[in-house]
């Protein structure tokens, strides 16, 4: 007898919960909400789902697939300039650089800003972090194509579809124009960066890695060279890449 009366208590009680989540469900705030469902275990949202009427299913799966993007977005973004990061540029290779292994002119430009620890140094953390945030600022204006950063102050822009001329045209624009900014909170600092240019017909993701080490390099003899310049691929690695694509191109099927 005992037994039962807890029993129908613990029924009970657990109704009383179910109600009381329920009635929740519909009060809370609906991202708010997506994100309780989305921090669920599988089986557990699924339940979650099950127990509710179709349409506030079908809004709470919306939200969840927004909030999901949201979140890859997020995981895709510097959180300090708002570029795309270094994930969103190694998942780049995979995806949109070739299409059903198309050749594809892509321009490569890797830069990195000049003694930025002397920055760091002299106007502290936060100026450091006010200069990547300038830069970052000068590229996405100087250019429509993506930017990324790629770590620390190292960045890199990928142009789809453009030449060696063109890729040079806006690693000139965007030195002057880094060269150029004025920090109000700063009016003494001046920063430079340092370019590399390489540009090729690529069709894959292993010729396209070449063509940003390429790239790497020329922003390194920018370096070496004094600073403050671009520094283009010559025509003759191109053609060694190039001879990298034959060998990499597919194949075409034996009759
Ligand atoms: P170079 O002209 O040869 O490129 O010299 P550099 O001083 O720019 O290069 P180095 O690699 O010696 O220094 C890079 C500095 O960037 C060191 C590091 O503390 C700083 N750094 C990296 N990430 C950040 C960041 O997110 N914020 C700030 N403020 N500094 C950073
Ligand atoms: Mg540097
Ligand atoms: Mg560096």
């Amino acid at each position: 007898m005992y037994k039962l009366s807890l029993r129908l208590r613990v029924v009970a009680i657990s109704g009383l919960l179910y109600l009381v989540g329920a009635v929740s469900a519909f009060a809370i705030e609906p991202s708010l909400l997506t994100q309780q469902f989305f921090k669920l275990p599988l089986d557990k949202r699924l339940e979650f789902l099950n127990r509710l009427p179709f349409a506030t299913s079908l809004k709470i799966m919306e939200e969840f697939d927004a909030y999901v993007k949201e979140l890859t977005n997020a995981a895709y973004t510097d959180s300090l300039t708002c570029l795309k990061n270094r994930r969103a540029l190694s998942d780049l290779k995979q995806s949109s650089l070739h299409s059903d292994g198309a050749f594809r002119q892509i321009s490569v430009i890797s830069f990195d800003i000049d003694h930025f620890k002397k920055v760091n140094d002299t106007y502290g953390h936060d100026g450091g972090d006010e200069v990547l945030v300038e830069v970052a600022r000068a590229a996405i204006q100087n250019t429509r194509d993506i930017v990324f950063r790629k770590g620390g102050e190292e960045f890199e822009i990928i142009m789809l579809d453009a030449t060696n001329v063109e890729g040079e045209l806006v690693a000139q624009r965007l030195r002057n124009a880094i060269e150029a900014i004025q920090f109000s909170k700063y009016p003494t600092l001046k920063v430079t960066a340092s370019f590399g240019v390489a540009s090729a017909t690529i069709s894959n993701s292993e010729t396209f890695k070449v063509l940003q080490g390429l790239a790497d390099e020329m922003a390194y003899a920018a370096k070496t060279n004094g600073r403050n310049q671009v520094q283009v691929a010559p025509e003759k690695r191109l053609c060694e890449l190039a001879l990298i694509n034959i060998q990499l191109a597919p194949q075409p099927p034996k009759p």
